[in-house]
Order: structure tokens, then C-alpha cells, then sequence
């Protein structure tokens, strides 16, 4: 690498070899082309090569073992063993859900967007993941439909809020695995998933 500042106490070479030193250089040599279209960057080139890595990381710690054919969590919410909701929700119902509007258990929390219900190994739903672009999260305008006002508001706090009404978990893995280094991986999950060691 060259003398690129990476700020105190950052050491990034820990042990290396031949191999290591040559990918170096060519994420080096990558990051100073200087004709890369802005969305051919080194993000998104490292990002495709590790995808799959990522995910099955992913589903290794998470403890998960395939995809439901539909991405609802209202399974998680109750529990339901399946639900046809893919193709029946009017646009109404999910601009409501994109603030978390809670009159009845939804089919998707707020900002819902690349998700996957994943089930266990006895095919039972346990984690729901969506992967979210931050900016579009921390600075949201609803719609007319959801709120006439359209105030402009941190949809952290509905993400975070509708957890807590349905009785769900939330955790953020920092790298996802869907467009990874632009998403975070936000996952829902039921309280006792985590806690069955503390009974
Ligand atoms: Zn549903």
C-alpha cells in the first residue's frame, strides 16, 4: 500500500504473504484509476466479490437455515405458519407500514426493503433481515397517503418503536450481504430467540 494517512493507531498490515501483498496492489492500483464511472467504485467491486461469503457468514451466525417463499413478518409477529399477503396489499397499506401504522399485525416494519424471512432448520420462521440504505432512513418524508402533513422524520425511531409495539428484537449487523458497504443488515427476531440460555 502507499502512504496512504489512515489516521492514529491504525495499523492494517497484520501478517501478510505474497498473495495478500498482490491483492494490495491491485485494490491499489483499482483505487487510483481515475476513469471508474461513480458507481463502479472499489465499494461496489469488493462489495460483488464478497456477496456470497457475506451471506453464508451470515446465515452460519445467525443460525438460520433457508429463506420463506414470501418475506412477511407478521409470521414472527404470530406465529402464522404462512401467509398470502405477497400480492394483496393495496399501496395505501404499504405507505402506512412504512411509518409503522399498527392497527393489525403487519406484513412488513418500516423501511422494509431486500428482506428475507429466514426460517430454522425445523422451518420455522426466526429471523426477518432487510437490508437499508441509512440515508433514506434517517431522513424520511412519508407520503401524502401515510401522513397529509408529510413531515419529514427519522425512521430509526419508527423502525426502533415498531419493534418494541409487535414484541420483536432488533439488531443491525454493520456488513451486509445485499449490496454490501451501501446497506446495513437490520434484522428482527422474537425476544426468547437470544435469551433461552437466561431461563
Ligand atoms: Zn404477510
Amino acid at each position: 500500500m502507499t502512504e496512504r494517512d489512515h489516521g492514529p493507531d491504525v495499523k492494517i498490515e497484520t501478517r501478510t504473504n505474497d498473495d495478500y501483498r498482490a491483492l494490495a496492489d491491485a485494490i491499489e492500483a483499482y483505487r487510483e484509476t481515475d476513469d471508474l464511472p461513480p458507481q463502479d467504485d472499489l465499494w461496489r467491486v469488493l462489495g460483488n466479490l464478497l456477496a456470497a461469503d457475506l451471506r453464508d457468514r451470515f446465515q452460519n451466525r445467525a443460525g438460520v437455515d433457508r429463506p420463506a417463499d414470501t418475506a412477511c413478518i407478521r409470521r414472527l409477529v404470530t406465529g402464522e405458519d404462512e401467509c398470502t399477503c405477497s400480492n394483496t396489499r393495496s399501496w395505501v397499506d404499504r405507505e402506512l407500514e412504512q411509518i409503522g401504522a399498527r392497527d393489525e399485525p403487519p406484513h412488513q416494519p418500516p423501511h422494509s426493503d431486500h428482506a428475507t424471512l429466514w426460517l430454522d432448520g425445523d422451518g420455522e420462521p426466526a429471523v426477518y433481515s432487510m437490508h437499508v440504505y441509512p440515508g433514506n432512513v434517517l431522513n424520511y418524508t412519508p407520503s401524502k397517503t401515510a401522513d397529509p402533513d408529510q413531515q419529514q422524520r427519522n425512521g430509526w425511531f419508527d423502525i426502533i418503536n415498531w419493534a418494541e409495539h409487535w414484541g420483536l428484537e432488533v439488531d443491525v449487523a454493520p456488513v451486509s450481504w445485499y449490496n454490501p458497504f451501501r446497506t446495513v443488515n437490520v434484522l428482527f427476531y422474537p425476544p426468547e430467540r437470544h435469551r433461552q440460555t437466561d431461563e
